[in-house]
């Protein structure tokens, strides 16, 4: 039998609810529990798959191909364990199998209400996943805040479980106290009344996680305590931290884990401590050295606002990498549509240590991205293309240096004279019937190395396995015209029918990938081809142009 802990959301969205919770899991994980996350999205959309990142953030992608929101990511990260399709939904999932049931007269020709129904797929589905993984701990992060309409619904599922099983259901509310300029000081209220709302959907609190830019204090603590039917051990202080990796660790100077054990009346297992990631941490903070990163995209702008999430799991990839390099990395956000406004600018670029042109869709900011690929192959700087970094790397080497001067891909010129990067044959269908959702290349993949390639040298073997996501792919009609003026296929699906990695050996990391290495690197576990891309990047400080650019 499971237990499970709810974490939801009070006052404001943002405030690191997804790491609160993958934290959480460290720390039980990190006492000998086998402890496993569902993320729940209030949306009416089956998947973040269909979503521009702009709105959502990261469409994160696991092993077995669901697209789910960018939290699967920081679990997978902080648990270092594959997380899968089980471990996710949404609104729309949740009552798309409701219809399928009722009309398959799997509920005996009942009247199907919104309540109970929907909360007992909710709990089916949470149940099952927990079966699946064989975890002691669910962690059950509801996304929204409370309060909202959209995650109503899943309150009432949690409120149910709890019902029946008090001992095992537990709950905590990541809040924000926010402290205004203008008066200097950290304010409760707001959590106060997230509490009462929470307590309206029949829910009390078992902890407060209390965010906020500084430690709470003890007179706050103690205010919180009374008006939130809390003991005063039990709100715990969450401030700012410089690295998400220093969660674990503060949560535990307060001794959560023994709290949260000792509440769910589980046996206190040998204290195991957090030894390896207290380490990384240390790393992260002190390493001083710097590598300079470009990352050459277009989901960064919200209104008047920049936002990372879309690339988060690239971040964080680059992080990791940078860490294991005993690297400082700093990472530096180029819009691709300036490069097409003004394409001398791209000379910028010669101030970084690697530049990287991560995945997307579409042709905006595209010529502005070749732009800047040209610039690395040209000037000798490291260069990590993922997926269309892959692509539009395979479409700048064929005209500038293949000469196929109208080399494209169809996603961008349907009509290209030169179709470098073309449809996949099990695309075209999907695409002419408009059948959107969850339809790309999806998940995990094998991929066979070519001996003497980078990649080889990076992952130490010749079989590797990582994830995709597209719809588009190498066209087979130009290996050789590309093969012969100097482009390695470096990694081939075992048919040897796709094209999965390309590179140019001359050069000094020059490597595209046409999967996405970034959902696959763990901070306990840097993925190879980013340490050996941060590696070149090391170098190329060193004795590149970037060390003299000031
Ligand atoms: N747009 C490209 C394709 O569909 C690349 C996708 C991506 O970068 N994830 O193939």
């Amino acid at each position: 039998m499971s237990k499970y802990i709810f974490v939801v959301g009070g006052v404001m969205s943002g405030v690191g609810k997804g790491v609160a919770s993958a934290s959480i899991g460290k720390i039980l994980q990190a006492r000998g529990y086998k402890v496993t996350a569902i993320k729940i999205d209030p949306y009416v959309n089956v998947d973040a798959g269909t979503m521009n990142p702009t709105e959502h953030g990261e469409v994160f992608v696991t092993e077995d191909g669901d697209e789910t929101d960018q939290d699967i990511g920081n679990y997978e990260r902080f648990l270092n364990q594959d997380i899968y399709r089980a471990n996710y939904m949404t609104t729309g999932r949740i009552y798309e199998s409701v219809i399928h049931k009722e009309r398959n007269l799997e509920y005996n020709g009942k009247c199907v209400e919104v309540v109970p129904h929907i909360p007992e797929e909710i709990i089916r589905r949470i149940k099952k996943a927990a079966l699946k993984s064989k975890a002691d701990i669910t962690i059950i992060e509801v996304g929204g805040t409370v309060g909202e309409y959209q995650n109503i619904l899943f309150l009432e599922a949690a409120r149910m479980m709890h019902l029946k099983n008090p001992l095992d259901v537990q709950f905590i509310m990541v809040s924000y106290l926010p402290i205004p300029g203008t008066i200097g000081e950290m304010k409760t209220k707001p959590t106060q009344y997230a509490i009462r709302t929470l307590n309206s959907a029949g829910i009390q609190p078992d902890f407060i996680l209390c965010r906020s830019a500084k430690p709470l204090d003890e007179k706050r603590r103690q205010k919180l305590s009374v008006f939130g039917n809390v003991l005063p051990q039990d709100v715990i202080s969450a401030p700012d931290v410089d690295s998400i990796y220093e969660v674990p660790i503060n949560f535990e100077k307060e001794n959560l884990s023994q709290k949260i054990i000792a509440k769910l009346g589980l046996k206190a297992k040998p204290k195991k401590d957090l030894g390896d990631w207290k380490k990384l941490v240390r790393t992260a903070k002190s390493v001083k050295k710097e590598v300079k990163i470009a990352m050459v995209g277009k989901y960064f702008a919200t209104g008047a606002f920049i936002l990372a999430d879309s690339y988060i799991s690239v971040i964080e990839s680059l992080k990791h990498a940078a860490w294991a390099n005993k690297v400082k990395p700093v990472i530096e956000w180029v819009n691709s549509d300036e490069y097409e406004k003004n394409p001398a600018k791209v000379k910028e670029l010669k101030n970084y240590d690697g530049i990287i042109v991560p995945g997307g869709f579409g042709s905006r900011g595209i010529e502005g991205k070749i732009k800047a690929i040209k610039y690395a192959r040209e000037n000798n700087i490291p260069y990590f293309g993922l997926c269309y970094g892959m692509q539009l790397a395979t479409i700048e080497f064929a005209r500038n240096v293949a000469k196929l001067k109208d080399a494209n891909s169809t996603e961008i010129k349907p009509k290209t004279k030169h179709p470098v990067i073309h449809i996949m044959e099990e695309q075209v269908e999907k695409l002419a019937k408009k059948q959107y959702g969850n339809t790309m290349r999806l998940g995990s993949y094998p991929c066979v190395l070519a001996k003497k390639s980078r990649s080889f040298i990076a992952y130490g073997k010749k079989r590797i396995d990582e994830r995709h996501r597209h719809r588009y792919e190498f066209n087979n009609a130009y290996r050789d015209r590309l093969t012969k003026k100097g482009l390695l296929l470096a990694g081939l699906s075992p048919d040897k029918k796709l094209v999965e990695i390309v590179e140019i050996p001359k050069h000094k990391f020059f490597v595209g990938v046409q999967f996405h290495p970034e959902f696959r690197s763990r901070p306990l576990n840097p993925h190879p081809l980013f340490v050996e891309f941060i590696k070149s990047a090391k170098k190329h400080a060193k004795g590149g142009s970037a060390s003299s650019r000031k």
